[in-house]
């Protein structure tokens, strides 16, 4: 399709990338390959403002894939990291700052009785499975078609089979034996889990789930469905992990827990807490802790893990989100799926918009609901492909795939919601004359 405007300076800038970088990305989807096109090199954030190198400003709908929930260069966040850095980057020795981090999320999140730092989410759900493996002396683990746990070997043994069967490497370079621990599962389907415990008694360590999947678009659980995991979990002698690497701290103050209230024995975070830092963590029952190095036999470890100038934006990123913030960004999110929702619908776009918390998504379908892979991966993704440029040439910027969750942030004031709104008519109607 024929993009609305160029961006020479991003353009030559991905050029340059390009011959020293694998496509010219450091993580594949900041490439345009799903929509085409440039991809926009930011060189500045403020608020819900992003500036890229050809000096356009967007609002942001991306919020770094969800951290930046207080908006870019918060000045309190600013504040603490510039402390910080001036008391020294990097010591490779404990310090007040990860134990000022761990007693946050201990304090908010009532499942998690202890908790380690990583630096990723993909080390945070790697370092749980290997903890639910060690702590069960079981191999297989489930996962389920559509949720995204970071790029852990055996966790790319995934999106798409939609099947109670083995996974199949996604990627060349996951070896079976990798991927043939994992057992790929439906989201939503209770009889599927149930199906497969049955298949391997005694077998199975854990099973991981995103607590509201945000990585196939917005597919929250169906009523129940946490709850019934949980109890599949504790009478087959496996392990619960929740994967809040993307919910957590952002969809409540106790993430997605503080919302479905199902309490899992493992939890992994990452994003929000690192207040756009490298900050990740791993947490749950005491019991399971204790059996990480150095307490227990299970090794883990990481040269740069609880970085003082990461645990210092983390901190006050946290400390700064109470009730009101976060009423704040629900409130955002209301306004700005009512107007999505709206101008949609005025073009005669089918759509279905699904919400989790203030997270959301459009599907570009005229399906009652989505609730796993399979049904979103039925939508008219060729749509979101003119709305979005749309939306990009009028200064919005949306994430750059029809399978991800959007994202505000406090700092989504009127003015910012004032600009979504003039740009949504015209990127609805691209989207109605869309073709594939
Ligand atoms: N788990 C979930 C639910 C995620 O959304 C992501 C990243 O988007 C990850 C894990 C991996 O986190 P990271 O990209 O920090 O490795």
């Amino acid at each position: 399709m024929p993009f609305p405007y160029e961006a020479p300076v991003s353009q030559t800038l991905f050029d340059r990338a390009g011959v020293v970088t694998p496509g010219g990305v450091n993580s594949p989807v900041r490439a345009f390959r799903a929509v085409g096109g440039t991809p926009r090199f930011m060189v500045s954030g403020a608020g819900p403002y992003l500036t890229d190198a050809d000096g356009r400003e967007y609002v942001d709908l991306v919020c770094s894939w969800g951290p930046m929930i207080l908006g870019h260069s918060h000045p309190e966040v600013i504040a603490a990291v510039q402390a910080a850095v001036a008391r020294g980057t990097s010591f490779g020795t404990p310090g007040e700052g990860e134990v000022e981090l761990a007693e946050e999320i201990v304090a908010r999140i009532d499942p998690v009785e202890q908790v380690r730092l990583v630096s990723s989410g993909t080390e945070a759900t790697m370092s749980a499975i290997r903890l639910a493996r060690g702590f069960t002396g079981r191999a297989k683990v489930i996962k389920f078609a559509g949720c995204y746990h970071g790029h852990v070997d055996a966790l790319l043994a995934a999106a798409g089979s939609g099947v109670a069967t083995f996974g199949l490497p996604d990627t060349p370079g996951v070896t079976g034996a990798q991927a043939g621990e994992t057992v790929v599962l439906p989201y939503n389907d209770l009889d599927a889990v149930r199906a497969a415990f049955a298949a391997h008694p005694g077998e199975i360590a854990c099973v991981i789930t995103e607590a509201s999947p945000g990585n196939m678009g917005v597919v929250p659980p169906l009523p129940g469905f946490n709850a019934g995991l949980k109890e599949l979990c504790a009478s087959n002698g496996a392990l619960f992990v929740s994967d809040e690497v993307m919910t957590g701290f952002r969809v409540s103050k106790a993430g997605w827990y503080g919302i479905d209230g199902v309490r899992p024995d493992l939890m992994t975070f990452g994003k929000v807490m690192g207040g756009g830092f490298p900050a990740a963590a791993f947490g749950g029952r005491a019991d399971v802790m204790a059996h990480l190095a150095p307490a227990g036999p299970v090794y883990q470890a990481g040269t740069l893990s609880g970085n003082p100038v990461a645990t210092a934006a983390g901190v006050a990123q946290l400390r700064l989100l109470d009730d009101a913030a976060y009423g704040r960004v629900d409130a955002v999110s209301r306004e700005v799926r009512g107007l999505v929702s709206q101008a949609l619908d005025k073009a005669g776009v089918a759509h279905r918009l699904q919400v989790a918390g203030n997270m959301f998504s459009v599907f570009f379908t005229d399906a009652d609901a989505v609730v796993d892979y399979a049904g979103a991966k039925a939508q008219q993704a060729y749509r979101f492909t003119a709305f979005f440029h749309s939306m990009l040439a009028q200064g919005v910027y949306l994430p750059p795939s029809a399978f991800e969750s959007w994202f505000v942030s406090t700092a989504h004031d009127e003015r910012a919601i004032e600009r979504i709104a003039a740009a949504l008519p015209g990127a609805a109607q691209a989207a109605a004359e869309a073709t594939e």
